[in-house]
């Protein structure tokens, strides 16, 4: 760029950066704090950017890339997923590039020679190769705009996700003092916000920090009962036919789930770390380029996954962390259109988890650590308010009272006097304790409370205690939801590698009458939900109510017609189908339905670029269409086989 056009750049920056949106995105607007991070940028100033997944952050980077001379420097440690963020932004007409372990020689001499020559708007860089004299010297003799620092929360040595490579980063501000930097993360506790900005060497940087709240997600956690078949029913009524993530605590369960479901009509794929290295790069691949894959996984997947239409997010077992929980939840509907987070959550995950914490390596500061971690996702699971006010007041947000769109808005939860129930509970645990012989879990426990003549009641004589069968009013449901409970609320504790109960410090008010215990009423039913499922119109029908929201019914073949368009075209380019159109856009076009290209290009996500590819096609396929169609009909979901359910996962088994 010559030394007026940069003048001008700077002067009329904001209107440059709302034309590059306008005509290399297709967006109408800004979203958030988005203009006010780009214009900052832009003008040369960091920014350290607290943004949630979804919010938008890869724009607060690539257009002042685009918009100020030289190259943007984009540094991630996501390498597997390089390729695709570069064919993205190259189908949109940026000049983008990458430079990792996976390419050969002569490929990185190119994207070398493209960066050198001034032709890349984005160069994609690992920090390890940044690290590198031959890089940094490589840097040096091209010219670049900005330094973008994505997935910034690495750099924090307490964090969960530290990577020893992100330190060296400080380099870049002694060397490029001129060069702006803004890191980013959806990762922020307040201390790792500090430890970034220090780390990185960035006294002078603004700061950005939105909301974390992601209103497009229903937050939902259901009593665990019989969690594979909750999960296939789950997604039968509300998400058949699309694309989401399911985690589990262990291997052995991912695989166990994978195979369950695609044994019932669901395809799904395994993710775990055990798996080599070539099968996880296979089924990641396909859960971006494929529509409708469900992905069983462990923790191990999951960063870095900017697959916009991951329409649900399903727990089977209980995250460590409230942050855990966020961040893997927030990997659903970073397109903005409504999504779910589904969670199966019963006494065996507070007990498990607890045996974790017990039993695992650590010290004691750790483990303590692992406790409060747990107690505040068990406040979560178990408590009667809106879930989402919980959430965002745990990362010291402010929060509305009730947000509508979780299951404690939706379906207020009952609560009820559970005080006597709890006396019953711990009054057992004492006569047991008593006994020294043996240590008893809650399972006894229950049993012993409804009078079952178990073969372990028998052996032990439990059918003896005067507290056998003095719990005949609640299910066995019930009292495991009892128990549960009064784990969460630390009036019984769990102790050893058997889960045994013991009583705690607390315990003795609730014996002695001093208090009373206030329990949540077990939903019978799972809440109803917002996407509206049983409403017995057949399960092809619902997928594209779930995909395209609040389409009208006539409108939903035009969606599906584009859809299976957007789908060959995908394979046809070997692209994932997000890269040609988001849903968003589809719905946009099906709603409109434009005649002329110029009609097409002023919808949102119809970019320059987008439209002179794509557009005709769009075009022939509106044109193909009659009036409107009928919709097909398929037959009613039939849960299939009984389900069968594996065994509890062992700890050497679980993905930390
Ligand atoms: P993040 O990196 O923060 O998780 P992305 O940058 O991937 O989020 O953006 C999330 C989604 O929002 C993407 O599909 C993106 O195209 C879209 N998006 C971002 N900014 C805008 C905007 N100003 N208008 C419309 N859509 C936007
Ligand atoms: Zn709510």
């Amino acid at each position: 760029m010559s030394e007026v056009t940069e003048r001008e750049g700077a002067a009329g920056t904001e209107s440059e950066a709302l034309a590059t949106l306008h005509r290399v995105f297709g967006y109408d607007a800004f979203r958030g704090e988005q203009e006010a991070i780009i214009e900052h940028v832009v003008a040369g100033g960091d920014a350290v950017v607290l943004m949630p997944t979804g919010g938008g952050k890869s724009l607060c980077y690539q257009i002042p890339a685009m918009v100020r001379p030289g190259t943007g420097v984009v540094v991630s440690p996501l390498i597997a997923l390089m390729q695709d963020q570069v064919d993205a932004l190259r189908a949109l007409g940026v000049r983008a590039g990458f430079m990792n372990s996976t390419q050969d020689f002569h490929e990185r001499r190119t994207v070398e020679a493209e960066f050198l020559a001034g032709e890349l708007d984005v160069i994609y860089l690992a920090p390890e190769r940044l690290r590198l004299d031959s890089t940094l010297d490589l840097l040096s003799r091209g010219k670049i705009s900005v330094f973008a620092i994505d997935e910034a929360h690495c750099v924090a040595q307490w964090g969960h996700d530290f990577r020893p490579e992100y330190r060296a980063l400080s380099v870049l501000g002694e060397r490029w003092p001129d060069v702006p930097r803004i890191a980013l993360t959806a990762t922020a506790t307040h201390a790792t916000h500090q430890e970034i900005t220090q780390s990185l060497g960035m006294p002078r940087a603004r700061h950005f920090v939105a909301s974390f709240d992601r209103p497009n997600i229903q937050y939902r956690i259901v009593p665990k009962a019989e969690p594979k078949k909750q999960l296939l029913t789950f997604l039968k009524q509300e998400h058949e036919g699309d694309a989401g993530i399911v985690y589990c605590l262990s291997r052995k369960s991912v695989e166990a789930t994978a195979e369950f479901l695609s044994r019932n009509g669901i395809e799904a794929v395994p993710y775990h770390a055990g798996l080599d290295a070539g099968t996880r790069a296979a089924h990641q691949s396909r859960f971006l380029r494929e529509e409708g894959l469900v992905v069983c996984a462990t923790i191990a997947f999951g960063m870095g996954i900017d697959k916009p239409d991951v329409r649900f997010v399903a727990h089977l077992d209980l995250p460590k962390s409230v942050e855990g929980y966020y961040q893997e939840t927030g990997r659903a509907g970073r397109d903005g259109l409504a999504s779910t987070a589904w969670m199966a959550y019963g006494l065996q995950d507070v007990v498990q988890q607890r045996k974790l914490i017990n039993m695992g390596e650590g010290d004691e500061a750790f483990r303590r650590r692992a406790s409060s971690h747990l107690d505040s996702m068990l406040a979560l699971c178990e408590t009667a308010q809106c879930r989402r006010a919980q959430l965002l007041t745990y990362f010291g947000q402010e929060a509305s009272a009730a947000c509508g769109n979780c299951d404690t808005c939706l379906t207020p939860p009952e609560t009820w006097d559970g005080t006597v129930a709890a006396q019953k509970i711990l009054s057992t645990v004492v006569r047991l304790d008593r006994e020294r012989r043996q240590k008893f879990g809650a399972g006894q426990i229950i049993d012993i409370l409804l009078g079952k003549r178990s073969a372990k009641v028998i052996q032990f004589d439990h059918d003896q205690l005067s507290v056998f069968g003095i719990g005949e009013e609640l299910t066995e449901n019930e009292w495991r939801g009892v128990v549960r409970q009064l784990l969460a609320q630390g009036l019984v504790a769990v102790e050893g590698e058997f889960g045994t109960l013991v009583l705690t410090e607390e315990s003795g008010s609730v014996l002695g009458r001093e208090r009373e215990v206030r329990l949540r009423k077990e939903a019978p039913k799972p809440a109803a939900s917002r996407s509206g499922s049983g409403s017995g119109s057949g399960s092809r029908e619902r997928k594209a109510k779930t995909v395209a929201a609040d389409l009208p019914a006539e409108l939903l073949p035009v969606f599906e017609a584009l859809r299976a368009w957007r789908g060959a075209q995908a394979k046809e380019n070997g692209v994932p189908a997000y890269v040609i159109f988001h849903d968003a856009t589809l719905r946009e076009i099906a709603l409109q339905r434009p005649t002329s290209l110029g009609q097409l290009g002023t919808l949102g996500g119809v970019g320059e670029k987008k439209l002179a590819t794509w557009g005709p096609g769009v075009l022939e396929v509106l044109a193909g269409l009659d009036g409107g169609g009928s919709v097909e009909r398929v037959p009613e979901f039939d849960p299939g086989p009984e389900p069968d359910f594996g065994p509890e996962p062992e700890p050497e088994d679980v993905d930390w």
